[in-house]
């Protein structure tokens, strides 16, 4: 039984529109979209934020950047542009702890966040 509600996710045993999947990376689209498009891109080793995640792990952090460009081609917001934004802790908003690249598209983004 999974614990999470990312890992629940992982695990099917909550439901999410997933985008794509591969052994080591899942992208779903946001339940509560800040953009026409929103996906979420995380890792499925249960690193709760880009902070712990341990050194090295460059191609873990690597496969997930690559996700997130694919997660944003499939979803047809390529050619438009797209943000990819990693809350870390409190003062970045970081809601959840499991790492997740949000990626966010499909109209005007306003610079710099609020
Ligand atoms: P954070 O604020 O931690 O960077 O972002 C967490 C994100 O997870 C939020 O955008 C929130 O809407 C999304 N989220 C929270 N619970 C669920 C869920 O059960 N399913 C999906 N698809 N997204 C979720």
């Amino acid at each position: 039984m999974a614990h999470g509600i990312f890992e629940k996710i992982i695990a099917r045993e909550i439901p999410a529109e997933i985008v794509l999947e591969t052994p080591q990376v899942l992208a779903f689209k946001d339940i509560s979209p800040q953009a026409p498009v929103h996906i979420l891109v995380i890792p499925k080793t249960p690193h709760p934020r880009l902070a712990q995640v341990p050194e090295g792990e460059t191609l873990l952090l690597g496969a997930l950047l690559e996700a997130a460009r694919e997660a944003a081609r499939l979803t047809g917001i390529e050619s438009t542009g797209y943000r990819i934004v990693i809350n870390n802790g409190p003062d970045a908003g970081e809601a959840v702890p499991h790492l997740h690249l949000h990626v966010l598209g499909g109209r005007k983004l306003g610079w710099p966040p609020g």
